[in-house]
């Protein structure tokens, strides 16, 4: 009898479990099996009792969320040597598996060149489910002159490969370029824009765009690019960086904001080192208008400066004045719905056990932009423990071990006595 299996590999009690895909805001339990979520008990409905589950885990005072989602990162190695790539894909997937994120989109690291090694060499080989954008520039950001170089813009290969890897690709990224230089007959304002354009109408696929604004001749406006050039479904990143006119003089939200997401172009925050300022940030939240979801644009030099992980990124806008409701959602099921990927970032029953522990630590915080301003705060979001397609994959307090005088007899034995 002792080696039957029980109804659940893993019982999570007792917490307050976030889901807004399924509008659940409760105490309750959350139970798996076989790597899905198997149960959700909130409200009514009786938790199991502990003895049904192999692993139980006691989540009091402390929330249940769906594992969270950051669709801009940065995961795929930036420099050519191989050591200090894998070095930092290791450092951004132990970041995010410490700060209960299981899925992350690289934000057009790789173009269509390098995709299949970043695939067979990161994405295969990763804990977290790593989905991505393939930037529509040969060398992606692994060489980032050929962001610069329209001949090295090639809708047609990058859709192709976005079609052949469609179970890892969500969609085409243009960035970085021709900023702050003259454009010329080479260099014309829009050729990156277009071109990611064209790839993603030619997959069918979403569109994120990294961009910058010239309003000397000849043109190139924010305004253009999201009320005339950018389609429903497409996304914007780094929308409250410094350089985009978000704020009028009145300090409201300029009417073209409005009007870009009512014509359902989507707004990430790509906070990263250089692409999140207060002033934009906060002011938009005080008029009302939500990004759609929060992302970290985490690489090398983020990674260690304002957006350290999802959780502080969370946490600062808790500080500016959002839910702990508002946030988890623009962590889970709105990326989720901007990726295509509806099956992610909730916690209905069936879908992967993909699960976050969190708490809300009480003190004071401060959380600093990329101006090198900041503001404070008496929040802070931590993470307990991250469950990984139904695995506990980081449990730093050991939500789910034993006090060690009731470990089971295996902890018990000396290892490698001689025999007697
Ligand atoms: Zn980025």
């Amino acid at each position: 009898m002792e080696n039957e299996r029980k109804k659940y590999d893993l019982l999570i009690k007792n917490g307050h479990v976030i889901d807004p895909a399924n509008n659940v805001d409760a105490q309750g339990s959350v139970a798996v099996r076989d790597g899905a979520i198997a149960g959700v008990f909130v409200g009514d409905a009786a938790a199991p009792a502990a003895g049904e589950a192999a692993i139980v885990m006691d989540a009091g005072g402390n929330y249940i969320t769906p594992g969270l989602i950051d669709i801009h990162s940065h995961v795929y190695p930036l420099l050519p040597r191989p050591s200090a790539g894998t070095l930092l894909a290791l450092e951004a997937e132990t970041t995010m598996l410490r700060s209960g994120v299981t899925t992350t989109v690289d934000a057009g690291t790789a173009g269509w060149r390098d995709f299949i090694d970043f695939k067979e060499r990161v994405i295969d080989e990763s804990i977290i489910r790593i989905l991505a954008y393939v930037n529509v520039a040969s060398k992606g950001m692994v060489e980032m002159a050929s962001e610069q170089d329209p001949s090295q813009l090639h809708p047609e290969i990058t859709a192709e490969v976005a079609k052949q890897y469609a179970d890892v690709v969500v969609g085409i990224k243009a960035a970085h370029y021709w900023v702050g230089k003259p454009f010329d007959e080479i260099h014309t304002p829009w050729a990156s824009a277009d071109a990611g354009l064209r790839a993603a109408e030619l997959c069918g696929m979403p569109l994120m765009i990294d961009f910058q604004p010239n309003y000397g001749p000849p043109e190139r406006t924010y305004e253009d690019l999201i009320l005339k050039k950018l389609r429903p479904g497409d996304i914007h990143t780094h929308v409250f960086a410094k350089q985009f006119p978000i704020i009028g003089d009145d300090g409201k939200v300029l009417p073209h904001m409005w009007e870009a997401r009512k014509r359902g172009v989507y707004f990430d925050v790509g906070h990263g080192a250089g692409s999140f300022w207060f002033r934009n940030g906060q002011r938009a939240l005080d008029d009302g208008f939500y990004p759609d979801t929060l992302s970290t644009d985490m690489h090398v030099a983020s990674v260690r400066f304002a957006a350290l992980d999802q959780l502080l990124l969370m946490s600062k806008f808790m500080c500016m004045g959002m839910t702990i409701n508002d946030v988890v959602s623009r962590s889970a099921n709105e990326p989720a719905k901007l990726i295509r990927r509806p099956e992610l970032g909730n916690l209905s029953v069936g879908g992967c056990a993909d699960i976050a522990i969190l708490r809300v630590l009480k003190g004071e915080f401060g959380y600093v932009d990329c101006g090198y301003a900041k503001i404070t705060g008496d929040n802070k979001l931590d993470c307990m423990a991250t469950i990984r397609g139904g695995k506990v994959v980081y449990d730093a307090n050991g939500l789910s071990l034993p006090f060690w005088r009731d470990a089971p007899a295996p902890y018990w034995q000396m290892p490698y006595l001689p025999p007697t």
